[in-house]
């Protein structure tokens, strides 16, 4: 059996198209938008994911403001940078890329990000609402995982919920960044969810989790780690991982962290990497960007005004709702 290819970047274009008209609309009611992030370092993933994020913040004409500064950074000087982010006004949606340097206390720099321009919910606050289930911003990537998976089941016919209730999803990595925010979108869609770390790689060994998915989403950051061995005959598979492979031409190229033709012969349908999970990835972004914006509008009405009567709080909350 040869696995269907779930196509990031068909699904990507049409989720584009749709953000296009989001962010049209956003200048017709005549809203700011634009999207910073911040690089530390010059590691593989982030610097390729900053390159394309530049790329389609300038495609859609969502003004762009990127901060690269060195691996050995203070935490006091990218604290600093935040907070000037945080106050500039044209700037709706702030990512910090991950990984950041070990000197760096990465919850401190999170709690630092003004919550309503968190764009990928990693400040205490967004994390929270998402683990309750009543997200500000879903976080991109299980985010793209998710839509993949919704668009899949819509093209082969079979019902999300009826799919959903009866699914168990396997997710392999449990960061905060993706495994996590994964296993909560699981969860929302009613999912049994199950959850695989490297603690059980060296004990019992993942296999033995992940052959009973039917949805399997891999976040782990190891190449090649699942094998047609791990993997269930009528499994979806979701690689999320990137990572750089330098070929015998020198070359760095980007694999997964699926073992791409030995699982494409075995799973039911396969995200391809590159193609896949990243491109909707980059997208979600700027869907959350352009949702910081509304939000930021709504929150300087809220302060123009001033407190109370009840019934103007009325008018504030009317005029969020529809943003
Ligand atoms: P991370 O390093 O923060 O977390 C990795 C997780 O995997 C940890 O929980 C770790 O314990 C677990 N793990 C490590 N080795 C394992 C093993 N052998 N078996 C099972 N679990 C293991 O990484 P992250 O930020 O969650 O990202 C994971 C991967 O996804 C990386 O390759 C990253 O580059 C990629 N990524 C891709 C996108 C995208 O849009 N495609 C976005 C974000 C991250």
């Amino acid at each position: 059996m040869s696995a269907q290819i779930i196509d990031g970047r068909a699904c990507a274009r049409t989720l584009k198209q749709s953000l296009e008209a989001d962010v049209a609309r956003l200048r017709a009611e005549g809203l700011g938008i634009g999207l910073a992030t911040v690089v530390v370092g010059d590691e593989y993933s982030s610097t390729a994911y900053e390159r394309r994020l530049r790329r389609l913040a300038d495609e859609l004409g969502v003004p762009y403001s990127p901060r690269e500064l060195p691996a050995d950074v203070g935490q006091d000087e990218l604290l600093a940078c935040i907070g000037e982010l945080n106050a500039e006004p044209s700037v709706s949606g702030i990512l910090i890329l991950r990984p950041l340097p070990s000197h760096v206390d990465e919850s401190v720099v999170f709690r630092a990000i003004d919550p309503c321009k968190d764009v990928e919910a990693v400040h205490p606050d967004n994390a929270g609402l998402l683990a309750l289930g009543v997200p500000r911003f879903v976080p991109s990537t299980a985010a793209s995982c998710f839509h993949l998976l919704d668009t899949w089941l819509d093209s082969v016919g079979e019902d999300r919920a009826e799919f959903y209730h009866r699914c168990l999803i396997v997710v392999v990595g449990r960061s905060n960044n993706v495994g996590k925010p994964a296993i909560s979108l699981g969860y929302e869609r009613q999912a049994t969810v199950s959850s695989v770390d490297e603690w059980a790689d060296r004990t019992t060994g993942i296999g033995r989790h992940t052959r009973w998915a039917d949805v399997l989403i891999v976040a782990a950051g190891k190449a090649g780690l699942i094998k047609a061995e791990h993997v269930g005959e009528n499994a979806v598979v979701i690689d999320v991982g990137i990572n750089g492979a330098t070929g015998r031409d020198g070359k760095v190229r980007m694999i997964g962290d699926v073992d791409y033709d030995s699982v494409a012969s075995r799973a039911r349908a396969l995200t391809p990497v590159p193609g896949g999970v990243g491109p909707v990835t980059d997208v979600w972004l700027l869907r959350n960007t352009v949702t910081a914006a509304r939000l930021l509008a709504g929150q300087r009405i809220e302060q123009a005004l001033p407190a109370l009567p009840v019934a103007r709080t009325a008018q504030v909350r009317t005029l969020q709702e529809k943003s």
